[in-house]
């Protein structure tokens, strides 16, 4: 982080601004509004500044910039137009300590005023450190139409009731249910619409009838392949909603990034073959923090009910009486699929799918090899890498072509995606070639082979196959 975000009480504090311009006389406006005591130091007052002069709204300090001019300044703003004195200025502040902003010049400034969302007593401040003002400015624009501009009368409605609010909801969790419940409900509709009595009634009945202690539960959430883009609203809603995560180690930085700040995250990562929670202890972690009222989310990469053990976790939870939901996830063969550019299912040369975990040899030779091996149909295998040539021996041995396309995606979806492709009788050596690692999905089948020109995503494929025919286009 290259500033670190504040807002600051100016309430009766003198500020320094040194410029009396149009510049000058926006900052003043807006020190103004969080109630600073404005000195504005210039030989030459500009129209805006002057009124406020008259007004006594701000005090003038006349002739040139002298440093004794910082006496018992909190903050100084350098806005002159001449570029020499602004540098001053920023110096003699640095030594005495106290913060400067020099307007337009980043590098000279030890603060900055970020753009802002005014909603007040809400406000948004957006920064990008001066890397990209532009951007913050756009951003500002974009949050600006999205925030409902009710937000402040809310804000300052939930300030009156607050005490009440803690009275009767004295437990966290419960409160933050009341909060959100006000969010999506009709307070905001009737501020709005110009009817504060109704919407002060609306927030009394309905802190009346919330529930005092929250009563915890599960959510069982797909993650998707790793690409926070990828998340459904709803899974972002449960992440925003979580007192507790539980995730797996498959389950990006990117998406945890977008759950509540504050909530307890426990890894229980598990990797094959290497060390993992057992899930034993999982279901042990998910009664103890459901039972202290939490609302716990299992958070799973891709989809929670394909190969997610997400129905023995929900059979374990029902078993105890921990009342649950699901959210599905993007599972890595349509994630995988869709960023190779491989359609699963393709007039020309597949009319079904298969999902086909190869975790082991154990569940290798359960597996209806003479069904996988049959033509005109896909195979998505999971967790394949580790038995590349097994895979290859029984497909061969129950029928398949040697010349079956293969593409094996390795972090689908994610910037550093890579995607091998070759035929079936290839397939351990060309992985081996480009060393793929797990997490890769093996799709078999000729709609493998249109990765090759239908691609579009992050590396082009490596390896070639001769390709499958493109479907002739329909007349
Ligand atoms: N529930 C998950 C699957 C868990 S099994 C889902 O629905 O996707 C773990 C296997 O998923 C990995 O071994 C790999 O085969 C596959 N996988 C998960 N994420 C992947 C990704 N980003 N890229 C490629 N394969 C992935």
């Amino acid at each position: 982080m290259k500033l670190f975000p504040l807002f600051a009480d100016l309430h009766d504090r003198p500020v320094l601004v040194i410029g009396a311009g149009e510049v000058a006389a926006r900052k003043i406006a807006l020190l103004l509004a969080a109630g600073a005591e404005v000195r504005v130091g210039a030989p030459a007052l500009g129209e805006a500044v002057a009124r406020l002069v008259r007004d006594h709204r701000v005090q003038h300090l006349p002739g040139h910039y002298t440093p004794d001019w910082l006496e018992g300044a909190w903050l100084v703003i350098a806005a002159t137009a001449d570029a020499d004195l602004n540098h001053a200025i920023a110096a003699d502040a640095a030594q005495r300590r106290v913060f400067v902003n020099v307007v337009d010049d980043a590098a000279r400034s030890s603060f900055q005023v970020p753009a802002i969302v005014d909603r007040s007593p809400l406000v948004v401040a957006i920064s990008s450190g001066g890397s990209a003002p532009m951007l913050a400015r756009l951003l500002r624009e974009r949050l600006e139409s999205l925030l409902d501009a009710a937000l402040g009368p809310l804000a300052a409605l939930l300030e009156r009731r607050r005490a009440r609010i803690r009275a009767r909801l004295r437990e966290p969790a419960a409160r933050r249910h009341f909060y959100s419940s006000i969010l999506d409900g009709g307070v905001l509709g009737r501020l709005r619409s110009g009817q504060p009595e109704l919407a002060e009634r609306a927030l009394d009945d309905a802190l009346r009838v919330a529930p005092v202690a929250t009563r915890g539960s599960v959510v069982l959430v797909g993650a998707g392949p790793g690409d926070p883009g990828l998340l459904t609203l709803k899974a972002l809603r449960a992440l925003n909603e979580a007192d507790v995560i539980l995730h797996d180690h498959l389950v990006g930085d990117g998406v945890l990034a977008l759950a509540r700040r504050d909530a307890h995250r426990i890894d229980v990562g598990k990797r094959a073959g290497g060390r993992s929670t057992a899930q034993d202890e999982i279901h042990a972690l998910l009664l103890q923090h459901a039972r202290s009222g939490a609302r716990v989310v299992r958070l799973k990469g891709g989809d929670p009910f394909v190969f997610g053990r997400g129905g023995e976790e929900l059979e374990f939870l029902r078993a105890h009486g921990i009342p649950y939901e699901v959210v599905p996830g993007i599972t890595a063969a349509l994630a995988c699929a869709a960023h190779a550019g491989i359609p699963l299912t393709h007039r020309a040369h597949a009319q079904s799918v298969r999902l086909v975990t190869a975790h082991c040899r154990d569940s290798l030779d359960t597996l209806d090899w003479n069904a996988l091996a049959q033509e005109r149909q896909t195979l998505a295998i999971y967790m394949g890498v580790a038995g590349l040539e097994a895979l290859r021996e029984r497909l061969l041995a129950h029928g398949r072509s040697p010349q079956t396309p293969f593409a094996l995606i390795e972090n689908g979806s994610l910037p550093n995606q890579r995607v091998v492709v070759g035929t079936l009788a290839q397939l351990p050596e060309r992985a081996r070639a480009h060393a793929v690692h797990t997490p890769a999905l093996l799709i078999v089948g000729e709609v493998a082979a249109l990765a090759g020109h239908l691609h579009w995503f992050a590396a082009e494929p490596l390896g070639s196959v001769s390709a499958a025919a493109p479907l002739p286009h329909a007349a």
